[in-house]
């Protein structure tokens, strides 16, 4: 079949299942939520009686336009899935959030982040447009020319305003490998100082560092390479070995561009230690195949339920605190300072990021200045009241000019929270694309477990 054919058949049946979807909805009654089979999210759903969406089956990559560096993707393809259609052309998606199961729609709804991001912006800045599912079973094709206050009001809705079905996201050309740089740094000043000179003349392709602890940190450029150099072989962080750990260990690494995309899921970032997957015995008998995030969501919901959730219970007391937080970079080093002080989790993922738009309407952010994403996902022994800590984060937040993700605990108040997004917006958003409210709203949502 030509090439051509193979495309106009994978359009017919992307609308054949987008009709069905749509009609399902259309003929439904009540509130909504997703079917779907893994999910990033670390707020715990409230069980309760909603008609379920089975999007299960749209997880296709429709088409690769090579020349014009985009591809078309259904909304619950994962990012595992799309660079495996990409690779092959020498394309990788502008940012792929480093989790395998991570999908196009939920990075696109929930503001999606990499190590691309010093050079292109969050993966809502990466796309071009967007078809999203409405809840009186419209789909209804938004960019920055049509529709556009949907299109700037999607990222950071979190399905609270429709779905995303097909996403036109950008590629970038990548090489077969990468070249990793480590450079250490003791001076938080001069690490930020240097992720500025970065972001404003890039000197590599891909930059993230991690906060090991105060005056130890690692900052990773990776450069594109055409081949290894002679007598390199590249390294290999999906078994035995941990890539977190090679930072601190090697000031230069070579990995694939496959493996540098996926380098965070094997362990996590640094979590999979909370399974015991950092142990070599434990490594050897999981193997390769479950060494990756979407075994460690599976043990951490089943942990959320009887009889390990009793067994829990038995050991001190803690506080989930798993967020990541966006600070304007003259503020990182104090909010650094201060997180340190007040919750202490380390290590911290840092991610920088650039704001090429500003125009996104419910997760507004500066364009005069790069931002710091700090990643922090751990438990805190506590003696407080629960939620004491994901407070303090916010309120940390707050005071340094920063942003927080919205997939994970969130403790404000309703005033505190529309203070911090943009309330008008989205209630015009919300009243024209789901004015009964059958699916939650955005504060219910992200605070109220709903
Ligand atoms: C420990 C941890 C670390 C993380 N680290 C990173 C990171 O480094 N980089 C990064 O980019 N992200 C990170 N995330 C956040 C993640 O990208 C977001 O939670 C994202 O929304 C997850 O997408 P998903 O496809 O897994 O969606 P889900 O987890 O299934 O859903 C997330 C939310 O998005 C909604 N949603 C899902 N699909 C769609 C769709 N097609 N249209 C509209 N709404 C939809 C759902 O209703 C839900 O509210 C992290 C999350 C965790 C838990």
């Amino acid at each position: 079949m030509s090439r051509v054919a193979e495309q106009s058949e994978q359009w017919a049946a992307h609308h054949a299942r987008v009709e069905t979807l749509a009609r399902a909805l259309a003929d439904s009654r009540g509130a909504v939520r997703l079917r779907k089979q893994t999910s990033n999210l670390f707020r715990p759903r409230e069980a309760n009686e909603r008609t379920e969406l089975d999007v299960t089956c749209f997880n296709h990559v429709i088409e690769i336009d090579a020349d014009a560096g985009v591809a078309e993707v259904e909304g619950m393809t994962t990012y595992a899935e799309l660079v495996d259609a990409t690779l092959p052309y020498g394309l990788a998606p502008v940012i792929v959030p480093e989790l395998k199961s991570i999908t196009v729609g939920g990075a696109m709804t929930g503001v999606g982040i990499e190590s691309g991001a010093f050079r292109y912006g969050l993966v809502h800045h990466t796309a071009h447009a967007l078809d999203v599912l409405v809840a009186d079973g419209r789909v209804v094709t938004c960019s920055p020319a049509q529709r556009p206050e949907l299109f700037y009001g999607f990222p950071n809705s979190y399905g609270s305003l429709g779905y995303a079905t097909r996403v036109r996201i950008g590629l970038i050309p990548v090489s077969p490998w990468v070249r990793l740089e480590h450079t250490r740094y003791s001076d938080p000043e001069a690490l930020f100082a240097a992720i500025r000179e970065e972001c404003a003349r890039p000197s590599c392709a891909y930059l993230d560092g991690v906060y090991f602890g105060p005056q130890d940190f690692v900052l990773t450029r990776a450069h594109f390479v055409e081949s290894l150099p002679a007598e390199t072989a590249a390294s290999d962080y999906t078994w035995m070995r941990q890539y977190w750990r090679s930072l601190r260990e090697r000031r230069e690494d070579y990995l694939s561009i496959h493996d540098y995309l996926w380098r965070w899921d094997t362990d996590w970032f640094w979590c999979s230690k909370n399974i015991g997957a950092h142990l070599a015995p434990v490594r050897l008998v999981l193997g390769r195949k479950r060494l990756t995030s979407v075994t460690y969501q599976k043990i951490m919901r089943a942990s959320h339920r009887w009889p390990l959730k009793a067994l829990a219970s038995l050991r001190p007391r803690t506080e989930s605190v798993i967020q990541d937080v966006d600070i304007p970079i003259a503020n990182a080093a104090s909010f650094l300072a201060d997180f340190e002080a007040e919750i202490g989790i380390r290590p911290v993922w840092i991610c920088p990021f650039v704001v090429p738009d500003g125009r996104f309407s419910l997760f507004a952010l500066r364009t005069d200045t790069p931002y710091i994403n700090f990643g922090f996902w751990d438990m805190v022994r506590s003696r407080e009241p629960d939620g004491h800590y994901n407070a303090r984060v916010e309120a940390l937040v707050v005071r340094h000019g920063g942003k927080k993700s919205l997939y994970s605990r969130s403790t404000y108040d309703h005033a505190t929270f529309w203070s911090e997004y943009d309330r008008d917006a989205y209630q015009s958003l919300k009243q024209e694309y789901d004015p009964q409210g059958r699916f939650p709203g955005l504060y219910e949502k992200a605070v109220k477990q709903g």
